[in-house]
């Protein structure tokens, strides 16, 4: 095994995919499938719905989905690949506008998919499935076929998604639109005011000064006060549109759309909330921290995302990050070095400083080429090494299930994150043991590494009950603004307690969180807890079974896409999830490093 070069190019190559943009081999690429999309989209149109005699064509047509969605998803990843590293090409942009139509005709077919296989009486349905050409399918199908139970006929559907885009799309467009363009006013410590986009507001309230963040929360909340009306407007529409399609597709309850987009059961998370509830304190202690080392007795909301430690610690050399990484895997899951150095040596990562690049980080791939991305602009932190560690987690992630089917690579968002977190707690932890860790770095890992505790742990679950109260209000007629800010500060006097000062609660966080006005989706909240949790509880298992528990993570993140949520934790880990126990243990992971941290703060002589 060789150890990673030090001189490898920081940019990466996309010639796996297309040996160049725009070329003859792209060109043909695109013209197949924009060919197939509408020779198959007219095949299902002739198609009489499921029934013994039409097996196989069903099948046909489910696999021509399959195979579409897999070419379209390699198309997808080579231009957000590209247009990421050069957000100013405009030849890019008008590829990706082109692409929007072919999704769009693509989703045709699936429509025409959950027609045809709604209406096959329960012995059809189950010869269909047992086809050999539809192995390994059964859970994707299952879940067309649930999905398809909940249709209103063609022509209903049809009509709500032509008013959608005027109705609950409108008011999600609108929120975007007004916030978009919102201003506040800033009145800095020193005297100066300022004009500041309403988009600034979160990075100020994470600004180390205390007077910055409760400047920046009280001329932001001027504005959202100014606006308060405009957005319960929209967010009481969007949910009366909500409630309106349930009830017509049979859908009973407000959590059952948002619970099958994430393949889990209603037992598994009201589990996992309520076991929460009797262990708030455990990230509520975490806050207090934060609070003894800003020298208050509780913290304001202002001051949820407020730097716990000032970054010490020099700036890293791209080489000293990837060389950090890869001897952390290296020390505790030699399987993930092997894999990120491959990377490395493949040229996959994008890591370059450079102009026109956009910020974030993601990792991409193609399920026709079986190679993934990772993107991300190194600028020399501790948080940028935690940032290639994540990526290569969910890069790894991908490459396990690069040998199964393409419908049974496509994992819910609750199940998205925790090969990403798992490989950042291998890489705290693999630090963490070395012996010539500077102080500052290893103050950093320990932060990391229940730093972001409190937001998975107290304000997703402010979010989540907030927002399933206000849909049971909403049952009966439009909620008041009054009444929609009460609800806001209750459920966060209720989850953070005695952690959260008495009157420094946020009564506009509904209204400035965007999360609340996503036309399609709601409750785009609980997925994050819970995937948090898991691999908290999956990197403890670990920590107690040893090396020998590799094998069996490595088998549930093949699973991922094939069952659900509780079947894939019953099958690799045997664990089950609907158990208080496995929350328990999940959310008790966290006590050694924050005990751990208790001695940082405490060396730093406030304690
Ligand atoms: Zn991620």
């Amino acid at each position: 095994m060789n150890p990673p070069t030090p001189a490898a190019p920081r940019t990466w190559n996309l010639t796996g995919y297309f040996p160049e943009f725009d070329g003859q081999v792209y060109r043909t690429f695109k013209q197949s499938l924009r060919q197939e999309i509408a020779a198959r989209l007219s095949d299902a149109a002739s198609t009489p719905p499921l029934a013994p005699e039409n097996m196989v064509t069903w099948a046909a047509v489910f696999l021509a989905w399959e195979d579409l969605g897999a070419r379209l998803a390699h198309l997808t990843s080579y231009l957000d690949c590209l247009s990421s590293a050069d957000a100013a090409s405009e030849a890019v942009q008008r590829e990706r506008t082109e692409l929007a139509t072919l999704a769009a005709e693509h989703a045709k077919l699936k429509s025409q998919l959950l027609g045809g296989l709604r209406a096959g009486p329960p012995p059809a349905w189950l010869a269909f499935l047992g086809q050999p050409a539809l192995a390994g399918a059964t859970h994707a199908l299952e879940r067309l076929r649930t999905e398809a139970g909940h249709q209103m006929a063609v022509a209903e559907e049809a009509l709500a998604a032509d008013l959608g885009v005027d109705g609950i799309g409108a008011w999600g467009r609108l929120y975007d639109t007004v916030t978009g363009k919102m201003n506040f006013t800033m009145a800095w410590p020193d005297g100066r005011t300022e004009d500041v986009p309403m988009a600034q507001a979160r990075a100020l309230m994470a600004h180390p000064d205390r007077a910055v963040r409760q400047a920046a929360f009280a001329g932001s909340n001027r504005v959202w006060v100014a606006a308060e009306d405009t957005m319960a407007a929209a967010l009481n529409a969007m949910a009366g549109t909500r409630h309106s399609l349930y009830g017509r597709r049979d859908q009973r309850h407000f959590l059952d759309a948002p619970l099958h987009d994430n393949s889990i059961s209603r037992e598994t998370i009201e589990t996992m909330f309520a076991v929460l509830a009797e262990n708030y304190d455990t990230p509520r202690r975490i806050l207090q921290l934060g609070a003894r080392l800003q020298g208050t007795p509780a913290l304001a909301w202002y001051d949820l995302e407020a730097p716990r430690l000032p970054d010490e610690a020099p700036e890293l050399r791209w080489e000293e990050a990837v060389a950090l990484v890869d001897h952390a895997f290296g020390n505790v899951y030699p399987n993930l070095q092997v894999y990120f150095r491959a990377a490395l040596a493949q040229r996959w990562i994008e890591s370059e400083k450079r102009p026109n690049k956009r910020p974030g980080a993601f990792c991409t791939g193609s399920p026709v080429i079986r190679e993934e991305r990772i993107y991300m602009t190194f600028s020399g932190t501790m948080h940028d090494v935690s940032t290639l560690a994540h990526e290569t987690g969910h890069g790894w992630h991908s490459h396990l299930l690069g040998g199964t089917r393409p419908c049974a690579r496509e994992y819910p968002m609750a199940l998205a994150e925790t090969a990403s977190t798992f490989a950042e707690l291998v890489l705290a932890h693999g630090l963490r043991s070395e012996p010539d860790l500077s102080p500052a770095r290893r103050a950093f890992l320990l932060d990391q590494a229940i730093g972001q505790a409190p937001a998975y742990l107290l304000n997703i679950p402010v979010r989540f009950a907030f927002e399933s109260r206000f849909y049971e209000e909403r049952r009966a007629g439009a909620v008041s603004v009054t009444r929609i800010k009460e609800l806001m500060v209750a459920a966060q006097r209720e989850v953070y307690g005695s952690a959260l000062e008495v009157g420094g609660e946020d009564p506009w966080f509904w209204a400035s969180k965007q999360h609340f006005f996503i036309a399609e989706l709601s409750f785009y909240n609980f997925p994050y807890t819970f995937g948090f949790l898991l691999s908290q509880a999956l990197f403890a298992e670990f920590l107690r079974a040893g090396p020998g528990f590799l094998a069996r993570y490595e088998e549930f993140l093949r699973l991922t896409g094939s069952a659900s949520c509780e079947e894939v934790v019953r099958r690799s880990l045997r664990r089950d999830l609907r158990d208080r126990d496995f929350w328990r243990a999940a959310i008790h992971a966290l006590d050694e490093p924050a005990r751990e941290f208790e001695t940082v703060v405490a060396a730093r002589g406030r304690a």
